[in-house]
């Protein structure tokens, strides 16, 4: 079988890979449809981000969804012919963190295509990835593969949405528009905020946005003025949800959002210069979020009933073969939000 398979900056490969046959508790899953996250291409661009880097040939890929194609040994509730979601994320189940219920903090956690640890843990992007079964969510009839591998980043944003804690009637401002920023619209939407305003420096991804039901979508870097009104007394905004990882977005967000109002920061950012006057006297919340647990298989069923749609973030799908171009086209904001790939 083959995979896409990073192995420096700018090399991507497609290499042959193992394809080992489901053991005890596992199944193997033909892959269909596969996303590119952010993170893939900071190992595509850059070998990795942070101190996370590259250090053996790893395949990509952790928004991912398939076929059952063989079943292992007592899994008894899924099947051959199954279409299924993988959830890329494998924490330890027996950790501290773990068995206090907060799985994504797990100290062992496996998270495909994640060069974290060594040996790295290899990710999806391949004709078929073998995992445990309950790693293999099935998906409802009506949801398309694509929409089903859409299931991980929906994921991170309905965690981000608990983090913000309620957002019924609540004024909300997105800071940052690709893929997490988009699904944060449609999270704080479902979640009954009453104004939904989303800010980036890209044309293109804030057209999304409209069509997900932004109530207004601002490009800071011509119009910054737009929000303006939004500064009235100490600000109006109850929650911000960070998703650009910049510096400049945050900063210039704690002028529009009111006291004791709830900053969720999605994007890694690295190191920040922060207000901390402004936390202090305004009486900010500050809060972090990281990857999802059950939310991954909340994404599947709001998604699979129809009550949050993601069909419109997903602006192209390349064979696999073309995963270079897929790459260079998911890296052009003008031209991209969602790029998957077919297997
Ligand atoms: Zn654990």
């Amino acid at each position: 079988m083959q995979a896409v398979v990073i192995h420096a900056p700018k090399d991507l490969r497609i290499d042959s890979f193992p394809d080992p046959a489901p053991g005890h508790g596992e199944v193997r899953v033909k892959i269909a449809a596969g996303g590119i996250c952010g993170s893939d291409l900071h190992y595509y661009h850059h070998g990795g981000f942070g101190t996370v880097r590259i250090r053996e040939p790893m395949a990509l890929g952790h928004e991912i969804a398939g076929v059952i194609a063989a079943v292992g040994d007592s899994v008894s509730h899924l099947e051959p012919g199954m279409r299924v979601a993988v959830n890329p994320s494998q924490p330890c189940g027996t950790c501290v963190h773990c068995r206090e219920g907060m799985r994504n903090q797990c100290l062992d956690m496996r998270f495909m295509g994640s060069a974290m640890r060594m040996p790295h843990v290899q990710g999806g992007f391949r004709e078929h990835v073998t995992v445990a079964a309950s790693q293999a969510i099935p998906i409802a009839e009506k949801l398309s593969l694509g929409e089903a591998a859409m299931a991980e980043p929906l994921a991170v944003c309905l965690h981000a949405g608990k983090q913000a804690g309620p957002l019924l009637g609540k004024r909300v401002l997105v800071t940052g528009c690709g893929p997490i920023g988009a699904l944060m619209v449609i999270v704080a939407r479902y979640g009954g905020a009453a104004e939904v305003v989303v800010t980036d420096i890209a044309d293109a991804p804030l057209g999304v946005a409209r069509k997900l039901g932004a109530s207004l979508a601002v490009n800071t870097a011509i119009e910054a003025s737009v929000l303006d009104p939004y500064r009235a007394g100490k600000g109006v905004f109850d929650v911000l949800f960070e998703a650009s990882g910049n510096q400049v977005a945050l900063r210039s967000a704690f002028d529009l959002v009111r006291p004791g109002a709830v900053i969720v920061q999605l994007g890694l950012g690295g190191e920040m210069t922060l207000p901390v006057n402004t936390i202090v006297t305004k009486e900010l919340q500050l809060r972090g979020t990281f990857r999802f647990d059950p939310e991954f298989e909340l994404a599947l069923s709001l998604m699979g009933k129809g009550l949050i749609d993601v069909t419109p973030l997903i602006t192209a799908s390349l064979p696999f073969t073309s995963a270079v171009d897929a790459f260079e086209l998911a890296s052009d904001r003008s031209k991209s939000m969602k790029v998957q790939l077919t297997f």
